[in-house]
Parts: C-alpha cells; sequence; structure tokens
C-alpha cells in the first residue's frame, strides 16, 4: 500500500542572551559545573523569577522574521513534573498564549518552494544536565533556566529532506536575526521529530509516534528515515502503531521506546502565580520589527534580481549569515557579482570545507577587498586559474593585498598569442599520433594539447587563447 507521510517539528533553540531569562545568572555554555546557579535557577524556597526583556525581544524577533502573529499580552504556565534535571518540579513554561502564533517559513525543495506553517513559538527555561557516571548520576544547573524559544510547526512535511530543508531555513533566520547560535555541537539547537503515516489520500491522520531531543541533522535525517520504515512495516502486518515516545539511539541507528505518549493535561499546567502578565507596547514592538536585519530569503532574490545569480548559487550564498557579509562586501570593491559568486562557491568553499565541517558559519580568513582583488586579477587574465589558486593559498594563510604577489611569485599569466603560438606549433609537431585522432573527429584530443600547452608554460597560458590557437592550427 501506498502512504502519506506527515512530520511536524519542535525545534528548541537557546537564545544567546547575556543572562538567563528569570535570574541574573550568566547564560554561557561550559564552565565548572554549578558555577552558573543562583537560588532561582536551582529552586530554593523563596526565590522569586523576574524576566529577561531580552529573552522576550529575541523571541518576539523570532515571530516577526517568521510571519507570525505577536500577542502583545502574555503570561507564563507551570509545567509540572519531577526529574533531577529541573530543581523546582516545574518548568516554566507557555501554554495557552504562547508569545508568537500562526506564521510561516518557505523553504527549497526539489519541486520547488513550499510553506511550513508555525503553530506557534514560545519562551520556556532550559533544564539542568544529567551526566550519568558508573559512581551514579551527576547534576550540572549551569544549564537550568537558559531562555529556550521552541517553534512548532503544522504537520506540513512528508519526507527527511523537507524536514531537514525546514531546519536549514529556520537556523539560517535564528542565526541572520542574531537570538542564538544555534550550535548543535553544544545543544544549543535540539529537534522533536513528530511522525505519523496515513493510507495514501486518506483524510484522518494516523497516530503518531514522537522522538526526543535530537541533536545533529544526520541523526534527525537518519531517525525519520527509520521510524518511517518502522511504522510501514507495522501498517503492512496490520499492527497497530501504538501512540509513544521513543529514544533514537543514533550509535544503533534504531528507535526504542520510553513512555506512552504524555498529553497537555498531564503536566497539570497553571498560571506562573510568581511573574505578572508581560505587555508589549506597539513602540516597542515597532522598534524590534525595524531593527531586523533583511533575511535569507530577502537576499536570495535580491542576489537573483539585481545581480542576475542562479537561484541555487543564490541560495548558497544566501543561506550563511558569514558568506552573504562576506559576498556583499566583495560586491562593494569588484562589482562583478557572477565572478565573484563562482570563486566564493567552488575555490574558496573548497578551502573551507574543512572548516565548515566543524561550523558552517566559520569566519573566513580573508579581508573581502583582499578577496575581490584576486578575482578581479583573474577575471581580466593577469593570472590564470592555476595562478589564482595558488594565490588564494598564500592568502588565506597570510591575509595580504594579492597584487604584488603576482610579481613576486612569478604567476602573470602568459597572454602573448605569438609566443604560445610557437609553443603549441612545437607540442604539434611532437605529438603526429594525437594530431591524427584529433583530425579524426576525437575532440577530446584538443585537452591533451591544452593540457600539454599547460604543462609547457607552468600553467601559466592564457587557456581561452590557447584553445583558439590549437583550434586554429589543427583546423
Ligand atoms: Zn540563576
Amino acid at each position: 500500500m501506498e502512504y502519506d507521510i506527515v512530520i511536524g517539528l519542535e525545534t528548541h533553540v537557546e537564545l544567546a542572551t547575556q543572562t538567563k531569562v528569570f535570574c541574573g545568572c550568566k547564560n554561557q555554555f561550559g564552565g565548572a559545573p554549578n558555577t552558573h546557579c543562583c537560588e532561582v535557577c536551582t529552586g530554593m524556597p523563596g526565590a522569586l523569577p523576574t524576566i529577561n526583556e531580552k529573552a522576550v525581544e529575541f523571541t518576539v524577533k523570532a515571530g516577526l522574521a517568521t510571519h507570525c502573529t505577536i500577542h502583545n499580552e502574555f503570561y507564563f504556565e507551570r509545567k509540572n513534573y519531577f526529574y533531577p534535571d529541573l530543581a523546582k518540579a516545574y518548568q516554566i513554561s507557555q501554554l495557552v498564549v504562547p508569545i508568537c502564533a500562526n506564521g510561516y517559513v518557505e523553504i527549497p525543495t526539489a519541486n520547488g518552494t513550499k510553506k511550513v506553517r508555525i503553530h506557534e513559538i514560545h519562551l520556556e527555561e532550559d533544564s539542568g544536565k544529567l551526566i550519568h557516571t558508573p559512581m551514579g548520576s551527576l547534576i550540572d544547573y549551569n544549564r537550568a533556566g537558559v531562555p529556550l524559544v521552541e517553534t512548532v510547526t503544522e504537520p506540513d512535511m512528508h519526507s527527511a529532506e523537507e524536514a531537514i530543508s525546514y531546519l536549514n531555513t529556520l537556523k539560517s533566520i535564528y542565526k541572520y536575526i542574531g537570538i542564538s547560535e544555534c550550535k548543535m555541537e553544544q545543544g544549543a539547537l535540539r529537534c522533536d521529530v513528530n511522525i505519523s503515516l496515513k493510507p495514501k489520500g486518506a483524510k484522518q491522520l494516523g497516530n503518531r509516534t514522537e522522538m526526543k531531543n535530537i541533536n545533529s541533522f544526520k541523526a534527525i535525517e537518519r531517525a525519520i528515515c527509520y521510524e518511517i520504515e518502522r511504522q510501514k512495516g507495522l501498517l503492512e502486518q496490520g499492527k497497530p502503531v501504538v501512540q509513544e515516545t521513543l529514544r533514537w539511539d543514533d550509535a544503533l541507528g534504531q528507535n526504542f521506546p520510553m513512555r506512552s505518549k504524555e498529553d497537555a493535561q498531564d503536566y497539570r499546567y497553571f498560571r506562573e502565580p510568581d511573574l505578572l502578565p508581560i505587555k508589549i507596547t506597539n513602540k516597542q514592538l515597532s522598534a524590534w520589527k525595524e531593527s531586523l536585519p533583511k533575511l535569507p530569503a530577502e537576499k536570495k532574490a535580491e542576489y537573483m534580481q539585481a545581480y542576475a545569480l542562479p537561484e541555487y548559487d543564490a541560495g548558497l550564498l544566501s543561506q550563511s549569515k558569514t558568506l552573504s557579509t562576506f559576498f556583499d562586501a566583495c560586491v562593494q570593491t569588484y562589482n562583478n557579482p557572477k565572478a565573484l559568486s563562482n570563486f566564493i562557491l567552488n575555490e574558496l568553499n573548497k578551502k573551507r570545507n574543512a572548516e565548515l565541517v566543524e561550523d558552517e558559519d566559520a569566519p573566513i580568513a580573508i579581508t573581502p577587498a583582499h578577496f575581490a582583488k584576486l578575482v578581479e586579477l583573474y577575471q581580466t587574465g593577469e593570472i590564470a586559474q592555476a595562478g589564482a589558486r595558488q594565490l588564494l593559498d598564500v592568502l588565506y594563510e597570510t591575509d595580504q593585498d594579492p597584487t604584488p604577489l603576482v610579481e613576486s611569485m612569478g604567476l602573470k599569466q602568459q597572454n602573448n598569442a605569438d609566443e604560445l603560438e610557437s609553443i603549441v606549433q612545437d607540442i604539434i609537431h611532437q605529438n603526429p599520433n594525437a594530431v591524427a585522432d584529433y583530425q579524426g573527429g576525437n575532440k577530446r584530443a584538443l585537452a591533451f594539447f591544452v593540457g600539454q600547452v599547460m604543462k609547457a608554460t607552468k600553467g601559466k597560458a592564457n587557456a581561452g587563447l590557447v584553445n583558439q590557437i590549437i583550434t586554429k592550427l589543427l583546423g
């Protein structure tokens, strides 16, 4: 049987505020265990929370950037449960009136752009961290009370690819607006995945399962593919899918039942009595709106319209804030967006590959003006491609103006047609077989001759010119 796959995501992102959401403790990853905490975030009797305005601002900005309605009056609730990572035995969260609701983001897919609706974005506090050792379990409350925004989608995604595309889009937006670094390796972005299957075309949704707290895109992709197959297997055998929470074990590539899925009423939510309802003034709201930068989607459209870049290239450049800022600065000094984009995406990214695995927004070690000059030298025929690559190697190690290097490194491109013609003639005389191949219709022999000329000139020959000369001499 054919099935419709239905996926919804709940993404937790830690906000990059200076301090925690309900107390003045430092919001900083790492640090010796239990050094960034106080009586509020460890739930001591009599301690009272106060709201961090910056956390509210960041949550509102997340909503504005994802086309949400902003509730200008909202409050917090207590979500009650016992677990040692939360000293109070409740988490301060939001249920009835989240700060933001009813938005959407547009994600790229193989079949074009698609809208994923955002059900809500709310603000809550993170829990502490349990560290399990052979001696027993230890607790670190440094993370307890770190502001967390939870972005909940409607069940609008239908494959692992769409889910990953959505996550990439959301991450890119949140990094652009500066509310989070979204460092997954530090747990600053974690995702709960809800999946259900139903017979193709059926109206009613099937039972869903939830996999919690997956913290890498690769793991999320694998977990989704695994769970789709698992549910399919059950349905094919006529067995029901149990509505439950599963734990994804990425090392084993398998998920395991954790607990039957709880509903909101199980948490006995009630209004947080220690915090007053919060009102956002229109003045505040418009100030925050105005301070938002251009978002990745706007940047992409701008690159396509103003610079005529292909959609794919524009998408790659705009997705990373580091890359788009760098590109914009390069265009300021050398107005050839297409050449700059090509060189960034092909040559520079190749060099950055190792760093990009660690951090896709790793800073770029070259001054934009120096990089732009390098591309200009190449475009204007001062240096050949091999020379451009050599220069990039040097600039990457020691950021400097490439112009004097062309001379000192002997990279000047050979553009002299007479000299090149005499080199080509020599090579033709030395390779009668290749000449016969070429004249017999094997056009690949051309590449052989170009290669020989490049070898003879140490990669400095103007490749376009060499091509013309060979074609002319061989008829
Ligand atoms: Zn504290």
